[in-house]
């Protein structure tokens, strides 16, 4: 077997590959764009497409793309062969610096919020150095960002860069208040721990619900699900550890950092966690790590689900991203120091945080929100849908005694004083920790629990750092300008934290009585995707990101529109798979079984009419009962697919389709469910939850 440290990265266009292939002045020049953001000059770009091109055909490659991640929140790729014909009807392979630097894909069939009626029709594809090219499945695949003519972002790659920069900005002007005169950037880093079904495909290709919509849309409870919590952590299947093992080693080669494999809470859910990198290197490699689980998965005979919740009643799958910042001298900014000095700077960086998350709640909900993930927020299990943040009991104190200006554990008074107390240790025992919290501290970075499984990690991370960098601008304004810069600071943590503790919950997210408790204190419930949207173009959002310069107004606009589509769509789409899955099998086959039933009943009465019919009689009345209740139930979702055609206005329409469509399906459910544990497995259509759940052996 091939070693690990072989494989790692081998199809990657990684800096050391850059270092041994390229002319010395043209990797300087390549260092200086990923480092600097420096333009690359045409020359410097057709040295270095062509390195890449050799190196690629060296690895098999045939054909190059620019892989990019329109807002349909997968990738999209188009294929283009380095072909080129000559003279003599023979071909060479060429890869020229345009093509490397630019493309031009129809930009016309991904979803664009209307930009494209007011800008130009096509998009460019724009080469995003800092991501290292990588080759999959024979492609050379070149990472970029998708802009409108006009500018526009058209993905969510390029507002993930823009706020990057902006967090860069705004953390380097507190740095410099602190006299880290050393620090050139501060960037994120984010490792994003990605939950997942594993199911056998013969059961999979027999389920139209999981094909159409990643989610079952009926099904009875089995007998047994999750409640002997026999399965988180436990001993990996066979099947399932031969799938882990290819699918790290798949990872590995494009330079994924895949970590961690187990078993999740679920029968069939699983967890791979990465070691964290730059936030849009992990952004990209979190699309090839689905990506590749799916493929990976198929060559073992097994469907890998990425849907937020492909089962009802059992755990769904949610996407841990865990966040922190970190300067390009190797310190992260949420590790509580050793000195006091250091102690007073995580602090306030900490505090830049706790009034991001306070200030900017709703965007954060707006980021986590689909029609899959509505399933999992305030659904008790997964973190409610209110935003609130976990610091830890001991770190809560001493924001306490921070505010109070009191004593705190045995430590003197104005404990923040530079210079005079360090700060304890924050333990950073897994035991501590609330995992019903939706953004925990987790000792030195903190982990945002409410994204679901399948959604990309940009649209949560851009949020997080413009947030971010707003609080950080607001301080930096006001320190920069100080006399008595101790004293200033002390002030400003205290006022941060008097302002913005209400965001700060340490008790069980879960509880009742917590949503009571989080309206007393203002915090929003926004339950749905349709009831937060709108929040989206709230004047201090728009402000927020105009400022910073990550979205402009059109471009919120645009996205607050696909937003509310896609919500209509996917609801749309797993009404009609319902409907399809009830009238054309569901209900004929329980017809069918009563007809069996009745002609039973006639037989064997015909035979003796002191027989006991009891059974079919009976079962005859309930099942007829509820299948005429579910023939209603079909017709009345029917009329509320139909209602929406004349709803006028997106937000509108999504409403429209939360409160009758949605609430249709789940009617229907319920007297088809009932159905199904009724009538024998041989007759039911479709495999039960048992026969899903369960299928990988
Ligand atoms: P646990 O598994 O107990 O939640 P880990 O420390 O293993 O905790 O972290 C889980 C995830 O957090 C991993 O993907 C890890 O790489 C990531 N992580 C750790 N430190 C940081 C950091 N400073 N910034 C971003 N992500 C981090
Ligand atoms: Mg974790």
């Amino acid at each position: 077997m091939e070693k690990v440290s072989d494989i790692f990265g081998s199809m990657v266009f990684s800096d050391s590959v850059m270092k041994e292939r390229l002319p010395k002045e043209t990797y300087k020049q390549v260092r200086n764009t990923i480092q600097n953001g420096k333009r690359l000059d045409d020359e410097a770009a057709r040295i270095v497409a062509n390195a890449m091109k050799d190196w690629a055909i060296e690895k098999g490659a045939t054909h190059f793309t620019h892989w990019f991640q329109p807002m349909t929140g997968i990738t999209a790729e188009k294929h283009d062969s380095f072909i080129s014909p000559m003279d003599n009807g023979q071909v060479i392979m060429e890869f020229s610096g345009k093509e490397l630097v630019r493309g031009e894909p129809d930009a016309s069939s991904f979803p664009s919020g209307g930009l494209r009626a007011t800008f130009e029709a096509r998009g460019y594809t724009a080469w995003d150095p800092t991501s290292y090219a990588f080759i999959k499945d024979g492609v050379l695949c070149i990472p970029t960002a998708f802009c409108s003519y006009g500018g526009e972002a058209l993905d969510k790659k390029t507002p993930l860069l823009r706020s990057m920069e902006a967090l860069n900005r705004q953390a380097l002007r507190v740095l410099r208040l602190f006299g880290h005169t050393d620090v050139a950037s501060v960037r994120t880093t984010v490792g994003p721990e990605q939950e997942y079904f594993l199911i056998d495909k013969s059961v999979y290709n027999k389920r139209r619900d999981l094909i159409y919509t990643g989610r079952t849309l009926f099904g009875a409870k089995p007998p047994k699900g999750q409640e002997l919590d026999d399965h988180y952590f436990g001993s990996i299947k066979p099947r399932v550890a031969a799938f882990m093992k290819e699918l790290d080693q798949e990872l590995w080669k494009v330079g994924v950092l895949a970590k961690t494999e187990h078993n999740e809470v679920a029968p069939a859910q699983h967890e791979l966690a990465p070691v964290f990198t730059t936030g849009n290197i992990a952004a990209d490699h979190n699309q090839l790590t689905m990506e590749t689980m799916q493929k990976v998965a198929s060559r073992h005979g097994m469907v890998c689900l990425l849907h937020e919740k492909p089962f009802a009643g059992v755990n769904g799958s949610g996407k841990h991203n865990n966040w922190s910042l970190s300067t390009n001298t190797g310190v992260n900014l949420l590790e509580p120091g050793e000195t006091p000095a250091e102690n007073a700077q995580f602090l306030l960086f900490l505090c830049a945080v706790i009034q991001a998350v306070d200030d900017y709640q709703d965007m954060l909900r707006i980021s986590v929100a689909s029609a899959a993930n509505d399933h999992r927020l305030g659904a008790n299990e997964a973190p409610p849908a209110i935003v609130s943040m976990y610091v830890g009991t001991e770190l809560e104190e001493i924001l306490e005694a921070l505010e109070n200006d009191t004593d705190y554990a045995g430590h003197e008074k104005e404990l923040l004083k530079i210079g005079v107390h360090a700060l304890p240790r924050f333990a950073r025992d897994t035991t501590d920790r609330n995992r019903t919290s939706p953004f925990a501290f987790t000792g030195n970075k903190f982990e945002f629990r409410m994204p679901g499984s399948s959604a990309s990690i940009s649209g949560i991370n851009v949020v997080l750092n413009t947030a971010v960098a707003e609080s950080l601008c607001q301080f930096a304004d006001v320190l920069e300008g100080s006399t008595d810069f101790e004293a200033d600071l002390q002030s400003l943590i205290r006022k941060t934290i008097h302002a913005h503790k209400r965001i700060i919950f340490n008790g069980n997210g879960y509880d009742d009585a917590w949503i009571t408790e989080a309206e007393k204190r203002g915090l929003l419930n926004l339950r749905t995707t349709p009831e937060c949207l709108p929040y989206y173009l709230a004047e201090k959002n728009v402000a927020l990101f105009t400022k910073h310069r990550v979205y402009t107004r059109t471009e919120m606009e645009a996205r607050y529109e696909i937003h509310l589509e896609n919500y209509c769509k996917v609801l749309n789409i797993e009404a009609l798979t319902m409907l399809d899955m009830a009238r054309r099998d569901i209900l004929p086959a329980v017809s069918g079984y009563i007809h069996e039933l009745s002609d039973t009943a006639l037989a064997v009465h015909q035979l003796t009419t002191a027989a006991d019919c009891s059974f079919e009689q009976e079962q005859i009345a309930e099942m007829s009962g509820l299948l005429s209740d579910a023939f209603r139930k079909t017709k009345k979702l029917d009329a509320a697919l139909f209602g929406a055609k004349s709803v006028s206005g997106s937000q509108a329409l999504a409403d429209y389709y939360r409160d009758h469509v949605f609430t249709a399906m789940a009617e229907l459910r319920i007297s088809v469910d009932q159905l199904e544990t009724m009538t024998p497995s041989s007759v039911w259509p479709f495999p039960s939850y048992g026969d899903l759940l369960f299928s990988v052996k």
